[in-house]
């Protein structure tokens, strides 16, 4: 295990944040580099909200962890940050068919109840009564948790880049790093696309769906996928806000669709699609959902929610995944230049972990053995690998529309 003096972190997103903040705490100089501004505005972890849930089907580890960040975001909430920015709404995670054994639901309500989270399970009745925008024709079955809700993922760049800086990170945006050095022996080593050089004992690159354009041998196992996200307006948004409407899965593992109850200030509704995604180029995408896209989006709504069915679209936009093949987070030393650490590898759900993931990284850039290196360490995979991410909508699965999910979205 080593201690670095000098750290340098490239990218300022939530992992290149929490990672800095973290090196700092252990008593690293800190230099963090980032392309943009921060928050940047095409960086995943800028929005206005983030799913926090503790649900990751019968995968206790995800769970355990997911308890963890939860706990750190009631603490942030009480000690870092100026007003709550995590917000315990509680959530609904529905069917169309009665739950059953090995489907995402079902599995949730079990572990949830096994490790005394008290979910209150819903049927068709309870549904028309507690959650009345939905379609209790269709949906049939589920449950209501407490203990899940939405965070202001942009206010919370925000606030951790402030707090980063007050504690002596010397934070440089509009700094797009070139190059980072893999040889053996090279030790932490960046080239910035002005030209400069600069060196440190550790360098942590995290870059999210640019990882692979900055680190081309990771291209094999990173892929940048798009997914498309929806504002509407509803003409009344207290129907579509707690306690009678909360962030929401709507059959989520097959069809994809999430959401937020509408937003306090705005009254803007929320809803994004975590599905198989469309593969793009994280520099040259338009970044903009297609008519197909929106089609389905009116689809789901007109069978779901027929309230906000014909509510107006007042933005979209398409935000990318760093999608692993197992959709593992990837959180490794490089394998020939160990003072480089790589934290990327997010596959759409990483945010809600951001309570824990600086000392994630901090144990894996320094070398400090960890229980979690053989699912988020360096790692090869096997031929036809597939996704493990239990709440993610996969290629072929039906969608509300009846067209396949054919996985180009
Ligand atoms: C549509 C969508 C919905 C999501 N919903 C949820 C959710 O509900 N719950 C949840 O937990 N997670 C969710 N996620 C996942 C979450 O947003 C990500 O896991 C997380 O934000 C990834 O953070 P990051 O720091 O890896 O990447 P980013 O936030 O993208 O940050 C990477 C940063 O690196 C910078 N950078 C890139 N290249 C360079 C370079 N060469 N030099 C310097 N800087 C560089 C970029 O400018 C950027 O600021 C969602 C993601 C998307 C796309």
């Amino acid at each position: 295990m080593i201690q670095p003096s000098t750290a340098i972190v490239v990218g300022g997103g939530i992992f290149g944040l929490t990672a800095a903040l973290e090196l700092r705490a252990r008593g690293s100089a800190v230099t963090l580099l980032e392309a943009g501004p921060i928050p940047h505005p095409l960086a995943a972890s800028t929005d206005t909200s983030k799913v926090v849930r503790i649900e990751y089907g019968a995968d206790a580890l995800y769970t355990g962890l997911a308890e963890t960040a939860r706990d750190g975001w009631l603490a942030w909430n009480r000690d870092l940050f100026p007003r709550p920015l995590y917000h315990e709404t509680g959530a609904t995670f529905l069917t169309r068919q009665p739950m059953a054994a090995g489907g995402y639901e079902y599995e949730n309500f079990r572990l949830l109840t096994a490790r005394g989270h008290a979910p209150r399970r819903l049927d068709a009745a309870a549904i028309r009564r507690r959650f009345p925008a939905w379609n209790s024709e269709v949906y049939v079955d589920g449950y209501y948790t407490a203990k899940a809700g939405y965070v202001e993922s942009g206010n919370v760049i925000s606030r951790l880049a402030g707090l980063a800086r007050s504690h002596g990170i010397d934070i440089r945006t509009g700094e797009p790093v070139a190059a980072v050095a893999t040889r053996a022996g090279a030790g932490g080593r960046v080239r910035l696309e002005s030209g400069a050089a600069m060196v440190a004992d550790v360098v942590v690159v995290a870059t999210g769906a640019w990882t692979p354009l900055l680190l081309p041998e990771l291209a094999a196992v990173m892929r940048p996928v798009g997914q498309p996200v929806f504002h509407l307006l509803p003409a009344d948004p207290a129907r579509f806000s707690p306690p009678q409407f909360v962030v929401f899965g709507a059959d989520s593992s097959r069809t994809g669709w999430y959401g937020f109850p509408a937003h306090p200030e705005t009254g803007i509704v929320k809803i994004a699609n975590h599905g198989p995604g469309h593969p793009v180029h994280p520099r040259d995408d338009p970044r903009a959902v297609s008519p197909d896209n929106e089609a389905r989006l009116r689809r789901f709504l007109a069978e779901t929610f027929p309230g906000l069915a014909g509510a107006p679209l007042v933005d979209s936009r398409r935000c990318l995944y760093c999608d692993t093949p197992d959709e593992h987070f990837w959180i490794g030393r490089h394998p020939t230049n160990p003072a480089l650490c790589v934290a990327a590898g997010d596959s759409g759900h990483a945010f809600k972990f951001a309570p824990i993931l600086g000392r994630l990284i901090a144990d894996a850039a320094t070398g400090r053995p960890s229980s979690l290196s053989h699912r988020f360490g360096w790692r090869a995979f096997a031929p036809g690998a597939t996704g493990q991410e239990a709440s993610r909508a996969r290629a072929g699965e039906r969608d509300n529309g009846g067209s396949a999910n054919d996985g180009l979205w």
